[in-house]
This record gives C-alpha cells, sequence and structure tokens, in this order.
C-alpha cells in the first residue's frame, strides 16, 4: 500500500474511533491479494487503492458504529459478502469475533476462503450457498447472534432473509446508501411479519469521501413463523411489503 494509502486508512478509522496501526500489514496483504485476484476473475468493480481503501475497508469498518458487534464469542452472519465485506475488515480488527461469510457465488466465496486462510483470520468460515436456504437449514436457523449485510437488496428482503437466521434477541445490521422513508416503512412492516422490530436508524457520512451512508438495526423480538423464508428468489421477486 502507498504512503497516500495508509494515510486514507488511518484518517477514515480514525474518524470511526478507530486505530488500524497495528492490523495495517493486514490491510496491505487484503489490499494486494483483492487486485492480484480482480486482476483474473470479475470480483468487485472497485479497482485503485484509494476507492478499495475508502469504499471497501473503511466502509465495511463503519458496520461498527453503534457498538453491535462488538463481543467476544458472537456469531456473525454476513449475507451476501460478494469478495468478503463487510465480513474481512471486520474480522481484521474484530479477530474476537466468529464470522460467517456467506454468498450464492463460489468463485467469490474461493476468494474470501484463501484470503481469510492468507490473513490467519481463524475466527472466519466462508459458505457457499443462498440465505433462504441456510434459513430452513436446522444447522443454521436461528444460531446467529448477528446477521451484517452490506448493498445487497432493500430492507423488507433483508429482513426475510436475515431474521429466520437469527437467535431471538439477535440484531439484524443492514448497512446501505441513504435510504427512502418508503423503503424503510416497508421494512418496518416486514420486520413485524417476521418477528422484528427497527430499532435504530443510524444515517452518517463516510470517513473523508462523505457519502450518505444508513446503519438499520432490526431486533429479533420475537419468532420467525416457519413459512419464512420462503423458497429461493421468492423474497426479491415479491418482497413483503
Ligand atoms: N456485500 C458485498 C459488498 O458490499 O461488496 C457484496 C455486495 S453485492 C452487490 C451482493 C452480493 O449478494 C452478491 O455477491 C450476490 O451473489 C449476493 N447475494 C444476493 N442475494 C443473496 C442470497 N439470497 N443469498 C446469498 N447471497 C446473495
Amino acid at each position: 500500500m502507498t504512503p497516500e494509502g495508509q494515510a486514507l486508512l488511518d484518517q477514515g478509522a480514525a474518524e470511526l474511533g478507530l486505530n488500524v496501526e497495528e492490523q495495517l500489514p493486514r490491510f496491505e496483504q487484503l489490499l494486494a491479494l483483492l487486485v492480484e485476484a480482480n486482476s483474473r476473475v470479475n470480483l468487485t468493480a472497485l479497482k485503485t487503492e484509494s476507492d478499495i481503501v475508502l469504499k471497501h475497508f473503511v466502509d465495511s469498518l463503519s458496520c461498527l458504529r453503534g457498538g453491535h458487534l462488538d463481543g467476544s464469542g458472537l456469531r456473525v452472519l454476513d449475507i451476501g459478502t460478494g469478495a468478503g465485506f463487510p465480513t474481512l475488515p471486520l474480522a481484521i480488527v474484530r479477530p474476537e469475533v466468529a464470522f460467517t461469510p456467506l454468498d450464492s457465488i463460489r468463485k467469490k466465496i474461493d476468494f474470501v476462503r484463501s484470503a481469510a486462510e492468507a490473513l490467519n483470520l481463524t475466527g472466519v468460515t466462508p459458505l457457499v450457498g443462498r440465505a433462504e436456504t441456510l434459513g430452513r437449514d436446522p444447522d443454521h436457523r436461528e444460531t446467529y447472534d448477528r446477521v451484517v449485510c452490506r448493498a445487497v437488496a432493500a430492507l423488507p428482503i433483508l429482513a426475510e432473509l436475515g431474521l429466520p437466521l437469527l437467535k431471538p434477541g439477535g440484531l439484524l445490521v443492514a448497512q446501505k446508501g441513504p435510504i427512502s422513508e418508503e423503503e424503510l416503512h416497508a421494512g418496518r412492516r416486514a420486520a413485524g411479519e417476521v418477528g422484528g422490530r427497527v430499532t435504530e436508524v443510524d444515517a452518517f457520512t463516510l470517513p473523508v469521501l462523505g457519502d450518505a451512508r444508513t446503519l438499520v438495526v432490526i431486533e429479533k423480538v420475537g419468532p420467525t413463523p416457519k413459512k419464512y423464508p420462503r423458497r429461493e428468489g421468492v423474497p426479491n421477486q415479491q418482497p413483503l411489503f
């Protein structure tokens, strides 16, 4: 990583209240692995160092706002992790948390697995699959303390995919761009339908870049009816609200 890239990472992390000096070598290694893999397979549209540092690394770290992912031994499922975001940056700074990054695209999970191994992130267990399938699998349903997702789907869809996988009292932490009143309203109704309640809507701007982001937190306050999640693809094609 160039000195300019390091400065952006330091500044971005500092604005989030984090000091990543000790973890810098791992971020440098992740950057190199991502750039190298992206030259062979199309993993992410972001290609420049500053874009990867700010829009992948710092953006992913912003999921730590509110402290919902702090806690030794927490089991966190990352739905639609793509090339490992937000999981990989979060696992670098929170090695005590157990992350399961999930994506339906094998080549993306192959990258996440090899990066986690290269970085010795032993708390990361990547999985290929769909959230709808996992949500009906007794080995996964109601077993996670947290579900995170970044840039995956509209809030009503995320509620249907995420809530079945949470233990009672667990939290879905959805990182999104600016969110409309309409999406939020639909998300609140969908959350109610699947046993959740929107407890936090944290609108903020991304460090350095100033882009608008929203962290929406949904708490699992009751059981999710057995009929959810519906079969693969249906939550996207026919959102609950
Ligand atoms: N979270 C990553 C990020 O922020 O860079 C990737 C975002 S990408 C726009 C959305 C990803 O979600 C894709 O890789 C897609 O394969 C995955 N995805 C969408 N719906 C999914 C589902 N139901 N189950 C598993 N993965 C899903």
